[in-house]
């Protein structure tokens, strides 16, 4: 009796026998730039910086790194030391506050690096680019390489993004 739960197509391990309930994914869009793709072979390491965000951003990253969206299975993953990362994810537009250490940030960055402006903050300075605690946008500190508009973006907008670095 035991055996028989235990080795048939509908007892507990019926999952080791049958398919996957998910498709394949699709295919990933071409990256910004073609060095960009053969330089980090399938893998990217980005240390995030918030340079001025509401926490709206930081949310949709965290869901794009969990296991809804899970863009560690296309090779992303968030480092602590921006010595450690292959690039930037930067949210929110650059305060007062914020540009001295996105200054040392891009500083410990080794080179070549990818920059990547998550959310209409960082894309174009959003909602509160006239605000009076802001010094200016994030193009004119640094040119991103990768834009991800929206206010947030979706998940599944920051995964398709950054899957065109990592070319999984
Ligand atoms: S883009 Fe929208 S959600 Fe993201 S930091 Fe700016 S205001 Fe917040």
């Amino acid at each position: 009796m035991r055996g028989s739960r235990r080795s048939g197509k509908n007892g507990p391990l019926r999952s080791l026998f049958s398919r996957p309930v998910t498709g394949p994914s699709p295919e990933p869009p071409e990256p910004p730039d073609a060095l960009n793709k053969a330089r980090l072979h399938g893998s990217l390491q980005l240390r995030h910086i918030d340079v001025g965000s509401c926490n709206g951003c930081e949310l949709e990253i965290a869901s794009a790194l969990g296991p809804k969206y899970d863009a560690p299975q296309f090779g992303v993953r968030l480092v602590a030391s921006p010595r450690h990362a292959d690039g930037l994810l930067v949210t929110g537009v650059v305060t007062h506050n914020m540009i001295g250490p996105l200054h040392q940030t891009l500083a410990a960055l080794p080179q070549p690096s990818v920059i990547v402006a998550c959310g209409d903050c960082a894309v174009n300075g959003g909602i509160f680019k006239d605000a009076y605690g802001v010094a200016g946008t994030l193009d004119e500190v640094v040119s991103p390489d990768v834009l991800i508009p929206g206010c947030p973006p979706h998940p599944a907008a920051i995964v398709q993004a950054l899957r065109s670095l990592t070319g999984r």
